[in-house]
């Protein structure tokens, strides 16, 4: 277990737990602050998150970037990161070993940073253990949601309800 943020940033960084840091340039631990009061998590970086070692900044990440705004939620404010802290070869699924080897991490950061809400986007971030004391959102991938009306509708929906859990919480 890490002791300390930088601790565990470092132990990230060079971790070699499962297959997946052979053929990734960048691990994406998350960017924001470390006493965010809210934390979205997605799967695993993909293909431009890889490039430049920060989470969603690909197209799901830019629709993702839309639907804060349209709610007037500053990325700036929260922490944002994967389950997963590699990307998969050609974006394939992830394997349950990868998810259980990194998992670990996540949980620390969420011990670390101590969230009030944590927004749960797709399904890998779905099924992740819940923790006592923090008010957990279920909702779609962003990468998902935009390619869907259905999804999307929905998607823009529990964005609004984490809007207005904010300002009670
Ligand atoms: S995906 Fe996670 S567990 Fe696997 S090597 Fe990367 S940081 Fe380690």
């Amino acid at each position: 277990m890490a002791t300390s943020w930088e601790n565990l940033t470092s132990q990230v960084k060079t971790c070699k737990k499962c297959r997946l840091w052979k053929g990734a340039k960048h691990t994406v631990f998350g960017e924001g602050p470390r006493d965010a009061r809210v934390m979205l998590v997605g799967q695993n970086p993909g293909e431009e998150e890889d490039k430049t070692g920060r989470p969603f900044v690909g197209r799901a990440g830019k629709f993702l970037n839309k639907i804060l705004e349209e709610n007037k939620i500053e990325r700036e404010k929260l922490f944002i990161t994967n389950i997963v802290k590699h990307k998969t070869p050609g974006n394939r699924k992830l394997k349950n070993d990868e998810i259980a080897a990194c998992l670990p991490y996540f949980l620390e950061q969420i011990k670390m940073i101590k969230p009030k809400i944590i927004v749960l986007m797709g399904e890998t971030a779905r099924k992740t253990p819940r923790k006592r004391g923090i008010v957990y959102l279920e909702t779609y991938h962003p990468a998902a949601a935009m390619r869907s009306g259905k999804m999307r509708k929905k998607f823009r929906d529990d964005f609004r309800s984490l809007k207005k859990l904010m300002i009670k919480i």
